[in-house]
């Protein structure tokens, strides 16, 4: 049988490619790619001439069973995305879950992530997150949405398009309030990279102030939901009745 590796490839600085990609890129038999074009420019900057093959989300499915036939004839295949790591908000689910039923082997290997890069850098909590990939293009879903994370208390972390950055930072403002912490990371590990943490009124005015903050690639972390300071106090009534119950206590 052969393996399906799952690469990771770079969000926009070449070195941040491992020396463990390169030399699956350039084992294998096949890459099945998202963008073979896109990806035919990331493998001639590293001499790799491994054949690629176009493998996105509207031929994943149907590709899929020949992706396998091979596996199961003995042939290794990589699996890449245009940046960063496959599956994640990218094409390759379907891909792997066929493999893995087919008991085919699913490696992966680990490497830039934007999501995992942003966290890494933002300054807010980092122990408890979720991440909710891309909000719907329309208002009225994606307010939707927002309200579904409103009150979790782990870090909310978005994908979001340059082109609807400054509406989906009025709809958080809107609904997670002015006074939450966000973070914005803009163009990671490229030459005009930017980390900004502000609440979302400030966030949202500054980003409406500066056209380049509404262009290339971002990252949106938003604080998790803290309950106000006094919500866990006991309340003076409640410390009272308490009192009076305790004394009842045998
Ligand atoms: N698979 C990729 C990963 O592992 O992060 C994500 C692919 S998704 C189609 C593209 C989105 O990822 C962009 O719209 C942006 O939200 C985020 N992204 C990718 N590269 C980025 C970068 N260099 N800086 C900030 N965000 C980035």
């Amino acid at each position: 049988l052969g393996t399906l590796y799952v690469v990771a490839t770079p969000i926009g600085n070449l070195e941040d490619i491992s020396a463990r990609a390169l030399r699956v890129l350039t084992e294998v038999s096949l890459i099945a790619a998202e963008d073979t074009r896109h990806s035919t420019r990331l493998l001639q900057h590293f001499g790799i001439r491994t054949p690629l093959v176009a493998c996105h989300e509207h031929n994943e499915r149907e590709e899929g069973g020949r992706f396998i036939t091979r596996l199961l004839a003995g042939e290794d295949i990589a699996l890449i995305s245009d940046a960063g790591t496959p599956l994640i908000s990218d094409p390759g689910y379907h891909l792997v879950r066929q493999a893995r039923a087919a008991q085919v082997q699913v490696v992966p290997v680990p490497g830039a992530c934007a999501l995992i890069a942003a966290l890494s850098a933002a300054g807010l909590p980092s122990d408890r997150f979720v991440f909710e990939g891309f909000l719907p293009a329309k208002q009225v879903a994606r307010c939707t949405r927002l309200e579904t994370v409103k009150a979790d208390s782990r870090t909310l972390i978005f994908y979001e398009a340059p082109h609807r950055l400054l509406d989906s930072v009025a709809d958080m403002r809107d609904i997670f309030g002015a006074e939450r912490q966000a973070v914005l990371a803009r163009e990671l590990s490229k030459a005009f990279e930017t980390i900004k943490g502000l609440p979302l009124q400030e966030m949202y005015d500054w980003i409406a102030a500066d056209s380049n903050q509404q262009r290339g690639e971002c990252v949106i972390l938003v604080a998790g939901y803290q309950a106000p300071d006094d919500a866990d106090e006991v309340q003076p009534e409640a410390q009272r009745i308490l009192e009076l119950l305790m004394a009842e206590l045998p």
